[in-house]
């Protein structure tokens, strides 16, 4: 028969040992150790103390494990049992086994236990996080066909006013166009992140050429950066087609050289390029502009980052627009990264997997829902009447 007991503090505190019958068993005088004193038999009999068990032998055990005392083992014997040498060594290394092999499944428990709770906390988090993307996704939604009104009646009067008013109320009507299209932007941003983290964005893959995208998009980006004395130019390699949704392609390379344009000063020069890259295809964009630092590069790519690179030209930043970029990349299975060191300027990558790699190794194992688009259908002619 064997019980198997904890300490009490007050026990644990003691410096002195206790005694059991004429045995003694606690802490050593001289190290402060626990042990059992070198007689740990008994013959006497221990009926009226243990239960009525007839009892000719005892061993008390101590369970010690690393620089723990976690219990006591008292074994009865009903046969008187004979004291050999080396009885005290032999009990101490079982009680250090059986303290090891109890702390270990207590520390299991433990482990299980708090795996438990971080479950249910995890389940609690996807459940706000859900809700939040819900939220995000319905306000962004009705706020944009208001928005649109005060818009589209803010552009028809700056332009149908133009040189009939007072100067100071055209900047007024500027001022209003600026900021809608601002949180037009804002809503659209915030749409995407919605939809890309409820598992809702619908991506439409079809076999692309990189480099066809980025000439049928360059011309417009050229306009803008005209406006600031910028140049864009091509370096167009040879490159395999890939398999991505063509519209988020297009997102992210004008994400990419929109930023370039937007933090880079004037007479500067952007390169977009095309490359062939191990197992993947490039698209970069360098620029000229401040270029960031190598702590800033680690948060860039999180949500609502407006880091030290204001705009050169005034224009407006959200902080969501790489966010959004990498979400999307990886929702293709690609990657992103950014590079930039001593000198100034930066560089904006994402790698794609080529068409006939993702043949032969199959597409990525995220899985995207497709369903309806949530974003709103643009308001019908009637509505302006
Ligand atoms: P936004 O452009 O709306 O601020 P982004 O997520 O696209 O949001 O960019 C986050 C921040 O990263 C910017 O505010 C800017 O500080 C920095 N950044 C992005 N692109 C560049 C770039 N090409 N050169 C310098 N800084 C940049």
């Amino acid at each position: 028969m064997a019980s198997v007991g904890e300490f009490s503090k007050k026990f644990l505190a003691m410096d002195q040992g206790i005694l059991l019958q004429e045995d003694l068993f606690g802490k050593d005088w001289d190290s402060g150790e626990w042990s059992l004193n070198n007689c740990c038999l008994l013959d006497s009999d221990q009926s009226d103390k243990f239960h009525n068990i007839e009892n000719k032998g005892l061993y008390i055990i101590p369970l010690q494990g690393r620089n723990e005392l976690i219990g006591l083992i008292i074994l009865f014997a009903s046969t008187a049992t004979p004291s050999y040498e080396r009885n005290k060594e032999i009990l101490e290394s079982i009680g250090v086994l059986i303290a090891n092999t109890i702390k270990q499944r207590r520390s299991e428990e433990d482990l299980i236990k708090k795996n438990e709770e971080m479950a249910v906390a995890n389940s609690k988090l996807e459940e706000l996080n859900e809700l939040k993307n819900r939220f995000l996704g319905i306000a962004s939604h009705d706020l944009r066909n208001p928005l649109y009104l005060i818009k589209s009646y803010g552009e028809i009067l700056k332009e149908d006013l133009r040189g009939k008013i007072h100067h100071t109320r055209q900047t007024f009507l500027e001022k209003i166009c600026a900021s809608s299209d601002f949180m037009e932007t804002l809503l659209d941003n915030l749409l995407d992140i919605s939809k890309i983290e409820s598992g809702k964005y619908n991506l439409i893959k079809n076999e692309e050429n990189l480099n066809e995208l980025t000439k049928s998009q360059i011309d417009t980006h050229k306009l803008i950066a005209r406006k600031k004395k910028i140049k864009i130019a091509l370096d167009l390699g040879k490159i395999p087609t890939v398999d991505c949704d063509k519209n988020a392609i297009i997102q992210i390379m004008g994400n990419f050289i929109g930023n370039a344009i937007k933090f880079s000063p004037p007479n500067t020069k952007i390169t977009v390029r095309t490359s062939r890259e191990d197992n993947a295809v490039r698209l970069s964009v360098t620029d000229e502009g401040p270029g960031i630092c190598p702590e800033e590069q680690e948060l860039l790519f999180g949500e609502f980052q407006t880091l030290n690179n204001k705009p050169t030209g005034g224009e407006k930043t959200t902080g969501l627009g790489l966010a959004i970029v990498k979400k999307l990349v990886n929702l293709h299975g690609g990657n992103v990264g950014v590079k930039s060191g001593e000198e100034k300027g930066c560089t904006f990558f994402f790698d794609l997997i080529p068409y006939d790699t993702l043949l032969l190794v199959g597409p990525p194992t995220e899985k995207v829902q497709r369903i309806d688009s949530i974003r709103p259908k643009p308001i019908s002619d009637w509505e302006f009447s």
